[in-house]
């Protein structure tokens, strides 16, 4: 009998990523639905405060495989321990946040235990006492709901898909040996680009600049634009191919995927390999000077002019409030 709904805690310098606490609320309704219980999984080095973080977000158990090897994430160390755990304690499920780490563990777990994947879910319910998951499909077009036969079902969580919702517990922890296994990659160094903006997958507030932007050094006015609002900054591909601006800020099909509460696209056209990034954003709102440009047809708001004028004059206003 397969036995627990676990969430892989994906923590970095100290911190849990928030698309672990969005999992962790939504898991605890299904796991109260179908009188499960709900287990976090913190790989890697940890300490009371990531405990205390996990706790208060409905946890009943925390499985901790410590050693100081797993102090950064490898993609053998993890698969190997996420895999032997699996094995030993045979749980209904794994969720993992869809970020680079968690697309790249959920499907090294998968294929090492032969077992179904779903990717980047955006809802999960129980039918027939089935977990089913939702997830986008063609480019965001359209949505599925499918089901694994093989147990444990592995699915990966869109950041910003469901609400962090506190629910203190005290859960137990279960110290596991680490048996590591063969490890073939070497963290050496980390090298992080400091920036004051949240990351991009988990932001609120996305201002992303397109082709219209017309050259890197223009990025300043949606960078000003995102900071009144606490936001991030992002980029087309052509912008990116361009190189305006790095791969790490590319949002769609070949970039990241995000859903903040609102999307600011800026000179964007609004290709269908764009909107595969961005459609289950809240709000959409673009600034684009073609009143026929496709991405007024996915928006909720727009305004047809230069953004050039747009983009100042709204963080002036932004400002204000
Ligand atoms: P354009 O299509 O050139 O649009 C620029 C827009 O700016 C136009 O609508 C124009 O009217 C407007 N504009 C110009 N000047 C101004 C101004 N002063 N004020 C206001 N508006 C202005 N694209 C992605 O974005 N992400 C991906 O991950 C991605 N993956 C891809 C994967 C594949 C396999 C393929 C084939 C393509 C992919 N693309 C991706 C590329 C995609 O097809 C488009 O080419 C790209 O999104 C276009 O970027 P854009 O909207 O910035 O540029």
């Amino acid at each position: 009998m397969t036995k627990g709904i676990w969430v892989f805690v994906e923590h970095r310098e100290n911190l849990i990523k928030k698309v672990v606490f969005e999992t962790l609320s939504e898991a605890r309704k299904i796991a109260d639905q179908i009188e499960d219980e709900l287990c976090a999984v913190l790989i890697g080095k940890s300490n009371d405060s990531l405990v205390e973080s996990l706790s208060e977000y409905g946890v009943d158990k925390i499985y901790l495989a410590e050693n100081d090897v797993l102090k950064t994430y490898t993609t053998d160390g993890f698969t190997n321990v996420m895999s032997d755990l699996i094995r030993k304690y045979e749980p209904r499920a794994l969720l993992i946040g869809c970020t680079i780490n968690g697309r790249d563990l959920a499907a090294q777990v998968a294929q090492r235990l032969a077992t179904g994947l779903l990717t980047d879910c955006t809802g999960i319910e129980v039918i027939d006492s089935q977990l089913v998951f939702t997830r986008p499909i063609y480019a965001g077009k359209a949505t599925v709901k499918a089901s694994c036969k093989t147990n444990p079902v592995i699915a990966t969580i869109r950041p910003n898909t469901f609400a962090a919702v506190q629910n203190k517990k005290d859960p137990k922890i279960v110290k596991t040996v680490t048996d590591c296994g063969n490890i073939r990659q070497v963290v050496i160094d980390a090298v992080r680009q400091v920036s004051q903006r949240p990351e991009l997958t988990e932001a609120n507030v996305v201002v992303t600049g397109g082709r219209g932007i017309k050259g890197p050094e223009n990025f300043k006015l949606l960078e000003e634009l995102a900071d009144v609002l606490g936001g991030a900054v992002g980029a087309s591909r052509a912008s990116v191919d361009a190189g305006w601006a790095p791969h790490s800020m590319q949002v769609g099909q070949t970039g990241k995927t995000v859903s903040p509460t609102l999307y600011i696209a800026c000179g964007v056209s609004g290709a269908i390999q764009h909107f595969a990034g961005m459609s289950s954003s809240k709000c959409i709102f673009a600034i684009n000077n073609d009143p026929e440009a496709n991405i007024f047809k996915i928006a909720d708001y727009g305004i047809v002019g230069d953004l050039f004028e747009v983009v100042p004059l709204l963080t002036e206003e932004f400002k204000k409030l």
